[in-house]
């Protein structure tokens, strides 16, 4: 009998892990409130409410481990979870990341620098918090925030009032936390995984690119010195051990004046470790299956250099990125919705110089030049 993998929650990564593990000789079986989440068109679902404990118990008999694809799973559902199923990440590790204030308040005891916060909790708070950290400022709600949702920026002590009207009403529902704004140079994030026995890999850094608060372009390996990197490597493991993570995640951190300050983590494969499906020796999705299953983890190492594009409500013409020698795309089988991530490609070098060539062709034959412009920069900049 083959191992059943549970995935609660059933998009785009839930699709990639089920491709990434069907090698292995896995099945799955996919838990999602939605009957149209893409990793159903090829992997069994089962649509249910996450807090619905008859729905739970059929999906913990049906399944030997379970796992996300998502992390805003109720902390309390994952819990009565493990009570009958292994479950990676432990539902601790999950509840902590999915509260920027208890996040935070980690990266500070580990010593981790971070951008000044302060609770929020009434529209006096926000102002004092304004008055403490100065403007400009994010507000942000403290849970179930993602891809820049639930995100307010106050250029100045003027927009007080304007933050509270459009985040206000959540203060007490999910929480706010008013963040000093970084004037960052770069974006990086750090992929790690960790086993079932403490081992820990990470992939090389990776450098990133947001558009409205949502991940546009990768690149890896990132342009930083070796310094930085085993920074933000140590940051992550520290956090990894503190929690006893088992899987992989993603550290995001602002690069300013060359030192590194925490942004969030992502409890769960992450859309900056998409271009290790090519561009590594192992992928974040079949590592994280491993680190699940208690198998081996595989080598990290990366195979060339490569960047990946995120596709944002629509997907381009798909020929342009076919025709280059190392071009590869990924539809997720999603309707076209504004904002919406619908699919991404990589595109994967030797050297430098070809992986800049590479994406100003496509660049170019998309009409997509902003989106690669930066990735180009930083190419030229080093090669
Ligand atoms: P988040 O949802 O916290 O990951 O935010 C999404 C994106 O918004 C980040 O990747 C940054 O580009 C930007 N952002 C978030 N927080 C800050 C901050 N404190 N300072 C500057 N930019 C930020």
């Amino acid at each position: 009998m083959s191992t059943t993998i549970g995935i609660l929650g059933g998009g785009q990564l839930a699709r990639m892990l089920a491709l990434a593990g069907a090698p292995l000789g896995l099945r799955y079986r996919v838990m999602d409130s939605s009957t149209d989440a893409c990793a159903g068109q090829f992997v069994p679902m089962q649509v249910g409410d996450y807090r619905d404990e008859a729905a739970l118990a059929a999906f913990a008999d049906a399944v030997d481990v379970a796992t996300f694809d998502f992390e805003n799973v109720p902390a309390e559902s994952a819990e009565w979870l493990a009570q009958r199923v292994p479950v990676f990440p432990n539902p601790r590790a999950l509840a902590l990341t999915q509260d920027r204030l208890a996040e935070k308040s980690l990266f500070v005891e580990l010593g981790i620098p971070v951008p000044p916060f302060v609770d929020v909790d009434s529209r006096d708070a926000l102002q004092a918090a304004v008055d403490r950290i100065g403007a400009p400022a994010i507000l942000k709600t403290r849970r179930l925030g993602y891809d820049g949702k639930g995100q307010f920026r106050l250029r100045s002590n003027d927009d007080v009032d304007a933050a509270w009207e459009a985040l206000g009403a959540q203060a007490s529902t999910v929480g706010l936390i008013l963040e000093g704004f970084v004037r960052f140079e770069r974006e990086l994030s750090v992929v790690a995984v960790r086993g079932r026995d403490g081992e820990f890999r990470h992939w090389p850094l990776t450098e990133n690119w947001h558009v409205d608060g949502v991940l546009s372009a990768s690149l890896a390996p990132a342009h930083v010195d070796d310094a930085l990197t085993a920074k933000a490597v140590a940051h992550a493991r520290a956090i990894a051990e503190s929690l006893d993570y088992v899987g992989v995640f993603a550290l995001e951190l602002f690069c300013r004046n060359g030192e590194l300050l925490a942004n969030e983590m992502a409890p769960r494969v992450h859309n900056s470790g998409h271009w290790s499906i090519e561009g590594a020796e192992t992928s974040q999705f079949e590592n994280h299956l491993r680190a699940v299953l208690g198998l081996p983890l595989g080598s990290t190492r990366m195979v060339g250099q490569a960047c990946m594009l995120n596709w944002i409500g629509e997907l381009p013409e798909a020929a342009p990125i076919l025709r280059e020698a190392g071009g590869h795309w990924h539809d997720y089988g999603k309707s076209s919705r504004p904002g919406r991530k619908v699919g991404h490609a990589t595109l994967r070098a030797d050297s430098t110089a070809e992986l800049a060539e590479s994406l100003h062709c496509v660049g170019e034959a998309l009409s997509r030049e902003a989106q690669v412009a930066p990735v180009i920069q930083v190419l030229k900049g080093s090669s």
